[in-house]
């Protein structure tokens, strides 16, 4: 069973990094991020109720991300296992979580923590650009669009995300060093956090993320 839990600052290459294991090891990719920017686009009520804080970077109350997640852990792809992107995202939430977990029978097998120091994330973050159709992801400075602003994957407009300004991603770290890194400590006293240096090119952070859950 692999429930796999990537823990690491916002830039730091967890999206990315779930895209690829998504594909090598068959697991959905669950991430609240994503979750709650389809439901701001759909104006559902979660999505207005989570827009605010999203636009500045704060934290969505937890009873909202705790009833999307106990929602989405139920459906059947999720049943033999997923990679967490985003959640959880403080010590209330992984509490949650390991409850929910517990109740069942299961628990969490892989924590990876992508470590990567806050300058080298905000040059990353602000260059950070994502097709607003089918959420590839691309990068003006390593990796652009062929044509400017346009897909390469599906031929939708390639934007930058509403909370990817320099002003919002500064708090978006702040809010992480405070809430959510210590996820790291409680993760590795419980003896499954695997930390990556991440702050290295994607073909080696991958290999590293690899090693630590075996080759598929
Ligand atoms: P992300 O795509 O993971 O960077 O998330 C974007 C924004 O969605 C965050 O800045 C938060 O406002 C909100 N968000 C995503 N996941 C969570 C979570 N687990 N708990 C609270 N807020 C979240």
């Amino acid at each position: 069973m692999n429930r796999i839990v990537l823990v690491g600052p916002p830039g730091a290459g967890k999206g990315t990094i779930s895209e690829l294991l998504k594909y090598d090891y068959n697991l959905p990719t669950i991430s609240t991020g994503d979750i709650l920017r389809k439901n701001v686009a759909l104006a559902t009520d979660l999505g207005k109720q989570a827009k605010a804080f999203m636009d500045k970077g704060e934290l969505v109350s937890d009873h909202l991300i705790l009833d999307l997640i106990a929602d989405r852990l139920e459906e059947e792809d999720a049943q033999k296992g997923y990679l967490l992107d985003g959640f959880p995202r403080n010590v209330a939430q992984a509490d949650a979580l390991d409850e929910m977990l517990t109740k069942k029978g299961a628990k969490i097998d892989y924590v990876i923590y992508l470590n990567v120091p806050d300058e080298e994330l905000i040059r990353r973050i602000t260059s950070r650009r994502v097709c607003s159709v089918c959420g590839a992801t691309y990068n003006t400075i390593t990796k652009p669009t062929t044509k400017d602003g346009v897909c390469d994957v599906c031929g939708g407009d390639v934007i930058q995300r509403a909370d990817d300004t320099e002003e919002t991603v500064r708090n978006r770290i702040e809010v992480y060093n405070k809430e959510t890194h210590p996820l790291v400590a409680y993760y590795q006293q419980k003896g499954i956090l695997s930390e990556i240096a991440a702050d290295a090119p994607l073909e080696e952070v991958y290999e590293r993320t690899q090693a630590v859950l075996g080759v598929e």
